[in-house]
């Protein structure tokens, strides 16, 4: 019998200044003004919409992302969430996110924010070197970063991610661990720290920046790593760390195969039903469909045999070992399904398993893909 776990509501803003050349999220940019008020009228239709899929069930974290969500002047954030309060029931503490970029006028923002109900703020610093910022396209300055930093330094207490990349166009280890370190100086309470990888369909795809060897790129991430360590950050995913109790739960919801509810264009979810079936939705990406009353693109069924590899890509991500119940509550299958994967892995020593449990060793962390292979390769039987 499937159990129907939490859910997590995304809101997608789809707008930035400009497009950087590594990313290849549903972003663009901005011509003019934004029609912000037709676009969150949208958004509120979009979910009204799907209302019947989430019925009796209560929003446990919301995550305002995009795109630049910071775009959006706080009073019409504060807005768009008592609305959505109004639509569904939302968790009393449930956190609340918004991505924004290190733009001084709308860092001025966070206290507006703050009132408007949003307890987590996630900032995309990527680099505090102007020459590396130039070169990811970053449409601001070092300067600035320090200039934000410090105002930030003054708010009471903040729930602050920063997020930072490495492995950017002719990066030294030197530039990369002075990063780390410059990140860790300004004590946020979650360090999000992403190697750039050139992703198709991108400007970096076309044109295809020097990159750093492997070993430079791995020796920023092992000695930044032991830097992480040492001034009180947990690993506890691939590119995530954080201070004790300050893992962000709506991304735990995300990589423990949660349900989750996106709103928006370009917007995924993944929602569980009481049958027993689990679907997944992608809205439309374009905005001007989005903004004409056309949300939904496509809603695809997640085959049985589909699941065990679904599960798992999202949580061999976390470190934490999987429990044999969790896995057959959320996904429907028998641990015995997927004996012969599971034995490989042991084998290749990618896992190790007692009765209860599953948990990637370090080589599993290392070679995720390859393990992740195992149970794409292979037929799930299905008892
Ligand atoms: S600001 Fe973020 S979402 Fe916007 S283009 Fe740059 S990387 Fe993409």
């Amino acid at each position: 019998m499937i159990k129907i776990p939490s859910l997590s509501l995304y809101i997608h803003i789809p707008w930035c200044k400009k497009k950087c050349p590594y990313c290849d999220f549903n972003s663009y940019p901005t011509t003019g003004e934004i029609p912000e008020k037709k676009y969150i009228f949208h958004l509120l239709q979009d979910l009204k919409q799907n209302i019947q899929l989430i019925k009796n069930r209560t929003i446990c974290s919301i995550y305002i992302g995009g795109g630049t969500p910071s775009l959006i002047h706080p009073k019409i954030i504060k807005k768009l969430l008592e609305d959505v309060k109004n639509i569904v029931p939302v968790l009393k503490n449930a956190e609340i996110t918004i991505e924004m970029n290190p733009n001084i006028q709308e860092i001025k923002y966070i206290p507006d924010y703050c009132n408007a109900g949003i307890n987590r703020i996630s900032i995309g610093i990527q680099s505090f070197n102007k020459n590396l910022l130039k070169k990811i396209g970053r449409n601001y300055t070092d300067m600035e970063i320090y200039k934000i930093m410090n105002f930030i330094k003054n708010i009471p207490f903040i729930n602050l991610n920063l997020d930072l990349m490495y492995g950017l166009p002719q990066q030294s280890i030197n530039t990369g661990i002075l990063d780390i370190e410059k990140t860790i100086q300004y004590n946020p309470t979650h360090i999000s720290w992403y190697q750039l990888t050139i992703e198709p369909n991108t400007l970096f795809e076309l044109n295809q920046p020097i990159l750093p060897k492997e070993n430079i790129s791995w020796n920023i991430f092992k000695y930044g790593n032991q830097l992480l360590k040492k001034s009180g950050y947990q690993q506890y995913e691939i590119s995530s760390f954080s201070k004790p109790g300050y893992q962000c739960k709506h991304n735990l919801n995300y990589w423990r195969y949660g349900d989750y509810l996106g709103i928006g264009c370009g917007a995924h979810s993944k929602i569980t039903k009481k049958n027993g079936d689990i679907i997944r939705i992608i809205k439309k990406k374009q905005i001007f469909n989005f903004m004409n009353g056309e949300y939904i693109e496509k809603i695809t069924f997640i085959k049985p045999e589909e699941r065990a590899f679904e599960y798992f890509i999202n949580h061999f991500r976390i470190f934490e070992p999987i429990s044999k119940k969790h896995f057959s509550q959320l996904t429907g299958l028998n641990p015995i399904d997927i004996k012969n994967e599971i034995n490989d892995a042991v084998l290749k020593k990618y896992l190790k398993k007692n009765h209860t449990h599953w948990e990637t060793t370090k080589k599993g962390k290392l070679f995720l893909n390859n393990l992740l292979e195992i149970f794409i390769k292979n037929n799930i039987n299905q008892s």
